[in-house]
């Protein structure tokens, strides 16, 4: 048998080594913190969490000390920021209990979920799916992976992502309504989850438009910052 052509494998750096993470699948969580759920127009009660996927190769690499780009999406007149904690997955499962969860972690990086939200809010509110809001082309930056054997657990902590130097987003990680073991023990009852996987888990209040020109510069305490400029 021949392949017939080459796909590349993503993959994002391990932070001070060597070694790349290998990119499987990228989850999301949806509204993972009561304050944007209210501002998206949701009551925050306790639901379950939900989630929706981007494309591994929606990852855009964001190497510490420098500044990288983003195209802006084509049809989307409110294209957001969303900074968000990102979980690694090393060790996969099905049905983890919330008490196990943590061992499947491999470490964490800073990722923006970047939005079309006009296409996002026009699919919810004809019950489509959100794939043209959430899962285009370079929707998913984010910087080197922080393994949990050298930062340990990331359960509370600053998170915030400014533009041009104005904060926009800015709360802690104890603010998550489901934590990363609940996020992980959940998402495994419906997807069997596998070494490479990446877990978005959510993004505060204070989301917002970017345009052309503008640099996001987004961190969570512990794991350094990223820099995105819209081209
Ligand atoms: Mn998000």
């Amino acid at each position: 048998m021949t392949t017939l052509f080459d796909i590349p494998t993503t993959t994002v750096p391990v932070v001070d080594s060597d070694n790349e993470f290998p990119v499987r699948r990228i989850y999301c969580v949806g509204r993972n913190y009561a304050a944007h759920a209210r501002e998206m127009g949701f009551d925050p009660d306790r639901d379950p969490p939900f989630f929706f996927c981007k494309p591994a190769d929606s990852l855009v690499y964001c190497a510490p000390g420098s500044v990288a780009e983003a195209p802006y999406p084509s049809l989307t007149e409110n294209y957001h920021h969303e900074i968000e904690l990102v979980v690694a997955i090393g060790k996969g499962g099905s049905n983890i209990a919330v008490e196990d969860a943590n061992e499947h972690i491999y470490g964490y990086a800073v990722g923006l979920d970047m939005t079309r939200r006009d296409l996002q809010i026009a699919m919810r509110e004809k019950g489509r799916p959100w794939e043209v809001g959430k899962a285009f082309d370079a929707s998913a930056p984010i910087g080197p992976i922080h393994p949990k054997a050298v930062v340990g657990l990331i359960e509370k902590g600053k998170i915030f992502v400014e533009v041009d130097g104005n904060m926009r987003q800015q709360s802690d990680l104890t603010h998550l309504i489901w934590s990363t073991p609940e996020v992980i023990a959940n998402l495994s009852t419906l997807f069997e989850l596998k070494p490479g996987d990446l877990i978005y888990t959510g993004t505060p209040e204070g989301v917002g438009p970017v345009v052309r020109g503008n640099i996001m510069r987004g961190g969570v305490e512990t794991l350094g910052e990223i820099q995105v400029k819209v081209v």
